[in-house]
């Protein structure tokens, strides 16, 4: 779904520059800016977004009408295989602006040979400006309507944990776990998933870079799901894990070290403070305990329209953290062939603290 307030937000940046036009060719970017996703391959597709005046997208002839079906309200003008793209670029922009001098351009996606091409369609062109960074800061900061998908896409994963754990029964695989769950899910109507669902039974689940395999669930193990859906092009990211049928001493103690340092984090978590400052308040609580050699990982990351967006909450990092800002906030303990217990949730900071895409419950839960 097209956001205008995206496209605003670029082209008060472009006034501020100076720049006559940001010549945008990264797909991630486009989808950021325009709703419409498609990795157009060895094909070319644009977004040239001028500060007065509206945009529009160039693109492969065969995805003109899939544009138009995303509700771009403004031009999009295809091509076909045997037409060169960028002497037509070059015409759409002379149309479109009498100044197309100053150009912001993504440097670290735009080739050398694209670039050339576009300087022998429009030789007065000047790659002024570098534009990348500032589509990565637009996107730290989320919007009302980006946030209102985030909470959907956590409702889905909310019922995607229920489904889970209804799933669960003795010498079952985590591949049937999983395929269960999702099953039930696409059932719903929920088309895909953000990232392989993960399904972790017992000592497996002590690697936190493992995938869902054939392991089979026994009495007394952990079960660890850590799983995603998309919503209208936004994703979620979050974790729970459960016992199955029993529980010893030993898994609930460590279970409630995991809860408290993502409990702690969760509630401490203010704008203002620095990811740095927040994965050290998780890690404290895990270290005193004396698991801190098994939390492996930083407490969390970026998300949005991708899982794995440019903010990292890890240790000595000095960002600071500011309402609008998505993360995930994920302490783990895994302790080789014995277990691995993670708790997720992603968040978007706002004035008051985080305010949570995931509400399945985060107290122990032992599934019979
Ligand atoms: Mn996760
Ligand atoms: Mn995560």
């Amino acid at each position: 779904m097209f956001m205008y307030e995206n496209i605003k937000e670029l082209q008060t940046w472009l006034n501020q520059q100076g720049d006559d036009l940001a010549y945008i060719s990264d797909y991630h970017s486009i989808a950021y800016l325009t709703g419409f996703e498609s990795d157009p391959i060895e094909r070319i597709l644009s977004l040239v977004v001028f500060p007065q005046t509206d945009p529009f997208i160039f693109a492969p002839a065969l995805e003109v009408e899939a544009v138009k079906a995303t509700g771009w309200p403004f031009d999009v003008y295809g091509y076909q295989d045997a037409q060169n793209p960028f002497e037509l670029i070059g015409e759409h922009i002379k149309a479109s602006s009498d100044h197309y001098h100053r150009w912001a351009v993504e440097k670290n996606v735009l080739t050398l040979k694209q670039a050339q091409a576009l300087q022998t369609a429009i030789p007065e062109a000047i790659f002024a400006d570098d534009v990348s960074q500032t589509i990565e800061q637009m996107r730290l900061i989320k919007t009302p309507a980006e946030i209102e998908k985030m909470h959907q896409a956590g409702a889905d994963a909310d019922r995607a944990f229920q489904y889970g754990f209804d799933a669960l029964a003795t010498h079952k695989t985590e591949l049937a776990v999983m395929a269960d769950l999702e099953y039930h899910l696409k059932t719903d109507g929920v088309a895909a998933m953000s990232f392989e669902t993960l399904v972790q039974f017992g000592a497996h689940a002590a690697n936190p870079h493992g995938s869902t395999g054939q392991t089979q669930l026994q009495p007394g193990d952990l079960a660890l799901f850590d799983l995603g859906t998309v919503s209208d092009g936004y994703v979620s990211d979050s974790t729970r894990t459960v016992a199955f049928q029993s529980v010893s001493d030993h898994q609930r103690d460590i279970y409630q070290v995991v809860l408290e340092a993502q409990l702690t984090a969760q509630d401490a978590v203010k704008p203002g403070m620095t990811a740095g400052e927040l994965d050290q308040i998780a890690r404290d609580v895990i270290t005193k305990a004396g698991y801190g050699e098994y939390f492996v990982h930083r407490l969390g990351h970026g998300i949005g329209s991708s899982v794995h967006e440019s903010i990292q909450i890890a240790p000595n990092n000095d960002l600071v953290l500011r309402p609008g800002m998505a993360f995930s906030i994920e302490p783990g303990i895994y302790i080789p062939g014995d277990l691995g217990i993670r708790i997720e949730d992603s968040i978007v900071l706002t004035d008051e603290g985080a305010d949570s895409f995931t509400h399945t419950t985060k107290e122990l839960q032992i599934i019979d």
